[in-house]
């Protein structure tokens, strides 16, 4: 659709910003669950000395690259996870600008400007979301309030007035009248499964299954990408929990498996591929059952 010279210079640019939002978002991981009274005051400094960070010991990626990974005043070593979450986030960046309006998927080729550029704003803000709660929930095993109440009350608003992420509700003719129940059912549907998984779980194994975290960023993921996203996402995270958390087990006989990324990586996926994994799934299945009723003498319509 564009020309490639200025789809190299595109994906260049949403690279450099992903890597200063990433640099961003590390001040989020840290300060968020420790309570700070705000993100940006004070400014950046070492958390070790204390020293205020000029500038250029600022620059994402490549100040820690050119100091070592060390402050350049008390020489304290800077863990290379900063560094990790800014490429992590530059190259979420880049794949979801490609993905979603420089090289379109189908389905958000179809859509028209003003739409996709709203797509793509919406998965910005989920990817910055999932970076920072995926590595907070590792670290402090929470995912705050102040990360998934804004999103839940931001949803249905954001989804009444561009409902590119949802399905459209049938006996609806008005497609923001659909966008607005989709998110609001989406956030009954997203948080309500994971509560009644926990409740379940508690009533098996007599302890706690699900944090109440995990269900208010499903409620909040629901919000936003409506209530088949959310059942989307919840059984992937539940497919990739299985098999990271057996290996976790195995390795570090750690028996506790934080939910939170897992949900962050099946919301990820789901956001571009939502259409392929329902062809996959609702599409083919119901004409394989279908047929086997068919068998049975009942047609089920498909
Ligand atoms: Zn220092």
């Amino acid at each position: 659709m564009y020309p490639d010279p200025l789809v190299q210079l595109f994906t260049v640019f949403a690279g450099l910003f992903g890597a200063v939002v990433g640099s961003f978002l590390n001040v989020c991981i840290y300060r968020l669950p420790r309570g700070y009274v705000s993100i940006v005051f004070p400014g950046s400094h070492c958390t070790q000395c204390g020293t205020m960070l000029k500038w250029y010991d600022n620059i994402p990626i490549f100040s820690w690259l050119s100091l070592g990974g060390a402050c350049r005043y008390c020489k304290t070593i800077i863990h290379s996870r900063y560094l990790w979450i800014e490429i992590l986030t530059a190259c979420l960046f880049i794949f979801y600008v490609r993905n979603i309006a420089l090289v379109p998927l189908p389905f958000f080729e179809a859509l028209p400007m003003a739409k996709q550029i709203f797509a793509l704003a919406v998965a910005i803000y989920l990817v910055c979301l999932m970076v920072v709660i995926t590595f907070i929930d590792i670290d402090y095993r929470i995912i705050p309030d102040c990360i998934t109440y804004p999103g839940i009350i931001l949803a249905p608003f954001l989804s009444a007035l561009c409902p590119v992420y949802h399905p459209q509700i049938q006996s609806l003719s008005d497609p923001y009248l659909s966008g607005l129940l989709s998110s609001l059912l989406g956030v009954f549907v997203g948080g309500g499964s994971l509560y009644g998984v926990g409740v379940i779980g508690k009533a098996i194994f007599g302890k706690d299954a699900m944090g109440l975290g995990d269900v208010k960023m499903m409620a909040l993921v629901g919000g936003f990408l409506g209530w088949d996203s959310a059942l989307i996402i919840f059984l992937l995270a539940c497919i990739l929990g299985t098999f990271i958390g057996i290996f976790s087990l195995i390795l570090t006989k750690d028996h506790y498996i934080p939910f939170g990324p897992y949900l962050a990586a099946g919301t990820l996926v789901t956001l571009l591929f939502k259409e392929d994994i329902l062809h996959l799934s609702f599409h083919v299945w119901p004409q394989i059952v279908s047929k086997w009723l068919g068998i049975f003498g009942y047609n089920y319509g498909y």
